[in-house]
């Protein structure tokens, strides 16, 4: 199947063959026609199976044609749960908008920010991405117009409909037209998501493209027994020893990710943390830093476990469990993508034993395990 048999005008089949894609993915080839088509959709799908340009392109499509109305009106509404991914989304909206044959202009909103100038520059914006938290500040401060919605796009929706957001969801709905195409995507199909899709979408056309066990297939794992005083040696050891040059590590708190990273530096390992502690610019600059490929390991919180799409990540490393099994899948999931199969590696400790047999067994996958003790680590 090609991009030109999905119904796309010229100036998107163009741009995508300048962007080197060469044909849709499975989500792609199901979630274009149905959006083009004006129906809702679910698409259950992973970060990595290209579900961002499978709502961005048709959505870009349905726009051409519809009166744009000025001002502080928008067209488009993304919900996203963090600031990165509304940055990253509105980046592909820019990347297909601009080869679009009207006035076209995008903006990300989100918090941690100050608001001031994102007011000045919402005006005329036809797609909004944006956290809750900053979209109502903006709403209640009548920086925005909400009667000429005509598309709202959850991303990322399981992760949106819990985790305290639901208050704001519901005020966010509220503000929206009733008339309107909608669609949720969405890594998982839980309870919280089916109910959703109950109250939101109208007879959606449901696209389920990478259960999550084939996504895991993907990655090769490999478990370290180790001690807590000999977790740093062996980080340093594995990314000297594999040559690792692009590395996310996962903490379980602020202050391991910050003491991680101080200790690799030392150690003469380009390293930097991410996490809810740090400003927005610093979070920014270091995500932009590591997707360059000009920083070595990337030590985060489980913030980025979700959402973040970072192309050929060869490496994560548990340097610490995650307590939630969920959360565990949603890290390692940041490699192995598509075409790319990655390498996950686990930290254990002899505390971690009991917690890590629970999370294979809902992983339903036995990680082979390394004993660290047999490794030599001097000189790390
Ligand atoms: P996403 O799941 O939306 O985060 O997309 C994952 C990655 O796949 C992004 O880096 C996209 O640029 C890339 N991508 C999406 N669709 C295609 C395609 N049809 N061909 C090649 N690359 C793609």
């Amino acid at each position: 199947m090609s991009f030109a048999s999905l119904g796309l005008s010229p100036h998107l089949l163009n741009n995508l063959e300048k962007q080197g894609f060469k044909k849709p993915y499975p989500i792609q080839e199901q979630a274009i026609p149905a959006i083009l088509d004006g129906k809702d959709v679910l698409g259950i799908a992973q970060t990595g199976s290209g579900k961002t340009a499978s709502y961005v392109l048709p959505v870009l499509m349905n726009l051409d044609g519809q009166t744009l109305k000025k001002n502080r009106h928008i067209n488009v509404l993304v919900m996203v749960p963090t600031r990165e991914l509304a940055i990253q989304v509105e980046a592909v909206f820019k990347l297909f908008g601009a080869a679009m044959p009207f006035p076209f202009k995008s903006m990300a909103v989100y918090g941690g920010v100050s608001i001031n100038p994102q007011m000045k520059a919402l005006s005329n914006v036809n797609v909004l991405v944006a956290t809750p938290g900053r979209l109502l500040e903006l709403a209640d401060s009548n920086a925005l117009q909400f009667s000429s919605v005509s598309t709202l796009i959850l991303d990322e929706a399981d992760k949106m409909l819990n985790l305290g957001f639901k208050l704001e969801m519901d005020r966010v709905f509220a503000l929206l037209p009733a008339k309107r195409q909608n669609f949720l995507f969405s890594a998982t199909l839980n309870p919280d998501v089916e109910s959703m899709k109950r109250v939101l979408l109208n007879d959606p056309v449901v696209i389920n493209v990478v259960p999550e066990k084939e996504a895991i297939e993907l990655i090769d794992q490999i478990g370290y027994f180790v001690s807590d005083e000999k977790k740093g040696p062996l980080l340093r050891y594995l990314i000297r020893q594999k040559k690792m040059e692009q590395v996310l590590v996962f903490t379980s708190s602020v202050y391991q990710a910050d003491l991680v990273a101080e200790k690799l530096q030392k150690n003469g390992i380009p390293a930097r943390a991410i996490h809810s502690k740090k400003s927005q610019g610093n979070r920014t600059e270091t995500l932009n830093y590591f997707k360059a490929g000009e920083l070595t390991v990337l030590v985060a919180t489980d913030l980025l476990s979700r959402g973040i799409d970072i192309e050929f990540l060869p490496f994560v490393i548990n340097y610490e469990l995650p307590r939630s099994p969920k959360d565990f899948v949603h890290r390692i999931g940041r490699t192995g993508r598509a075409e790319n199969p990655g390498e996950a590696i686990t930290f254990v400790t002899p505390d971690d034993q009991h917690h890590f047999k629970i999370i294979q067994k809902k992983m339903k996958k036995v990680v082979d395990m390394i004993d660290s003790e047999a490794l030599d680590l001097h000189g790390a």
